[in-house]
């Protein structure tokens, strides 16, 4: 009780009184009175511009006040199910050995996970992942188990490698070149977190990972506290980018901690990255090689966002409508 009361009173301080978000790279109040007493719901929240078609999905759920976890089933399963989405299930792009293999993970209210990895043949990871939470007593199955778990719930077997995510992977296998580059448009993840009408929130993320990976590589998507995470009391986060940057510091559950400590969304995804630019410097590795991109959300409704470099944007869907936002960045040259 008394941990609750200073972080509203913590958040007030740090914030004046409204919300910071960012908005085409610059920093924007949102209308949002935190000492009013009003909570911005039902509100949801994804990923790249593919997020704008997910909203319109997740948001027929949460308008008819449906479940956040609904919700963000729903929603990430449009671009899941979309051929043309090269990033994320069904036509995504392969491994090295052509293989499409998706990682996802989703999470309740209720601190309820459940999570795939290096799945092949389902077109809808996320809903193995959510059958993973609901009737199994485990969290997490990989591979060959996870696929085998999806026909035993009665997920159809299907070929997921479409001709052009095989024409790439062909041509790439010309050179057979691995080099992870920021705003190279060969990986992408739909993360979404919703707040419902309720109160309660809860996410969802998916992904094929990252292009032209080594077999059997696993990125942050799948990974509960890496890719996504929820706290019912206190917010939701997700991540895009680099999978590998955003496991080093367990970053969505670290934007959800620094919420904890009465940060805004927006700050919270702030100091997170700036965690993975420290590192990435300490390692003395090039900083221009690395994007990740976090988005986050709390109990009030209130979002926010920052990325390593200009390029990610994400999609909010509240009751004013759904809009595409540029993210925030860090760096500017
Ligand atoms: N985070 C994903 C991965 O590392 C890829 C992405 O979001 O771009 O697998």
């Amino acid at each position: 009780m008394t941990n609750r009361r200073n972080f509203l009173k913590t958040t007030a301080l740090a914030t004046a009184g409204v919300a910071f978000q960012a908005f085409n790279g610059k920093s924007e109040e949102t209308e949002i009175d935190i000492n009013s007493g009003k909570t911005n719901k039902p509100i949801v929240l994804s990923t790249w511009n593919f997020g704008l078609q997910a909203n319109e999905a997740a948001w027929e759920v949460l308008k008819n006040k449906g479940r956040a976890l609904d919700a963000v089933e729903a929603g990430v399963k449009i671009p899941e199910g979309d051929p043309n989405e090269r990033s994320v299930g069904y036509g995504g792009r392969p491994d090295r050995e052509g293989k499409v293999t998706l990682d996802a993970c989703i999470m309740d209210e209720f601190s309820n996970i459940g999570s795939v990895a290096c799945l092949e043949h389902i077109k809808h990871p996320i809903s193995v992942a959510r059958m993973v939470m609901e009737k199994t007593p485990h969290v997490m199955l990989v591979g060959e188990g996870a696929l085998q778990f999806a026909l035993s719930q009665g997920f159809k077997r299907e070929n997921l490698l479409l001709e052009a995510s095989e024409k790439e992977w062909k041509e790439w296998l010309k050179t057979s070149e691995y080099v992870p580059k920021a705003n190279i448009e060969n990986h992408d993840t739909i993360g979404m977190i919703a707040l419902d009408v309720q109160g309660n929130l809860s996410g969802a993320c998916t992904t094929s990972g990252m292009a032209f990976k080594m077999h059997g590589r696993v990125g942050d998507s799948p990974i509960i506290g890496a890719g996504l995470y929820v706290d019912n009391e206190i917010g939701a986060a997700t991540a895009t980018g680099h999978g590998e940057e955003v496991i080093r510091i367990t970053g969505c559950h670290l934007v959800v901690e620094l919420m904890r400590q009465g940060k805004s969304p927006q700050k919270a995804c702030e100091e997170a990255v700036m965690r993975i630019v420290k590192l990435t410097q300490n390692r003395g590795k090039n900083l221009k090689d690395i994007q990740v991109g976090f988005i986050a959300l709390n109990k009030k409704g209130e979002y926010g966002s920052y990325c390593v470099q200009g390029g990610f944007n994400y999609a909010v869907h509240d009751a004013a409508g759904n809009k595409l936002i540029d993210a925030n960045y860090y760096l500017k040259t």
